[in-house]
């Protein structure tokens, strides 16, 4: 019998920040290719909403009130997807902040909030499900970067380091698990559309016109933009992709 390319029946896939936003494109995608879901987060109604969603489209979906800086937290979410889900074959390590503010005047505290939240949480979870993917035969793992893991700017000193480390992070978990068969791969999106980004767009002056003279697609990314990839980087289509980091991003990465 061949493998379906993109088929994700019969699998398991944690969707860390997957109540909304990026995460929720995501998931809505793994779970049309007909994966099981279980969204984490630490805001229970969204992630139940969000659950309901993924379960309407025929697979089993769970929220998980979870705070991903917390190793105890994720040591529990895991174990939680294990009895109740079966197995770990995907993990997407979605769930990010930003704190936006110039490196003299950023607080050690705003710098640790965001650093624990959108790299240290990666770290946890993927330690976390290593031991199920193994013993599985197999896994992926999905980290999520930025256009910030390429470029700097004054005003996102702790996100930017957070992620460039998602993405050293990820080819460091690559040879690690090479040889359990796990594949671990980080997407850097460009200007997304989303709860995250709608501050910064009523904030900072001009900066809708200038994403949108920047980006060859000249666009705003939408949620739906991400379920492709993620199905992609989560299926046996790409089992011998590993520790790279694609731009998502509408060619924003590629204008000069
Ligand atoms: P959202 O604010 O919509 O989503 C962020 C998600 O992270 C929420 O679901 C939130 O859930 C979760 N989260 C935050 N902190 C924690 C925590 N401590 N524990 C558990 N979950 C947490 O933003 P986006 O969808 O835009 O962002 C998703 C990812 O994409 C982030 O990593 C972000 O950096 C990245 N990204 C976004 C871009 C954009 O343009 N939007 C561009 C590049 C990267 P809850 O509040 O329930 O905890």
């Amino acid at each position: 019998m061949t493998t379906k390319l993109f088929d994700l029946k019969g699998k398991v896939a944690i969707v860390t920040g997957g109540n909304g936003g990026i995460g929720l494109g995501m998931a809505r995608g793994l779970a049309d290719a007909g994966a099981d879901i279980a969204v984490v987060g630490r805001n229970a109604a969204k992630s139940n909403e969000a659950a309901a969603d993924l379960a309407s489209r025929g697979v089993k979906a769970i929220a998980i009130e979870t705070d991903v800086t917390d190793k105890g937290a994720v040591a529990a979410m895991t174990d939680r997807v294990t009895r109740e889900l079966g197995r770990i074959d995907i993990l997407v390590n979605n769930a990010g902040i930003n704190i936006r503010n110039p490196p003299h005047q950023l607080e050690i505290g705003e710098w640790d909030s965001v650093i624990s939240t959108n790299l240290t949480s990666a770290f946890l979870c993927s330690k976390a499900v290593h031991p199920a993917m193994k013993q599985a035969g197999g896994g992926k793992i999905i980290n999520i970067g930025s256009m910030m893991s390429i470029f700097g700017a004054s005003f996102t000193p702790a996100y930017a380091a957070s992620k460039g480390g998602i993405v050293q992070f990820t080819r460091s978990c690559a040879c690690a698990w090479a040889a359990d068969n796990i594949q671990a791969n980080a997407i850097l999106p460009g200007w997304i559309d989303t709860d995250l980004t709608k501050r910064a767009r009523q904030e900072v002056d001009g900066l809708h016109e200038r994403v949108l003279a920047r980006t060859p697609a000249a666009r705003w990314g939408a949620i739906g933009d991400f379920a492709g990839i993620a199905v992609f980087l989560a299926s046996p289509a790409s089992d011998f992709l590993t520790g790279t980091a694609i731009p998502v991003d509408g060619g924003f990465s590629i204008q000069g």
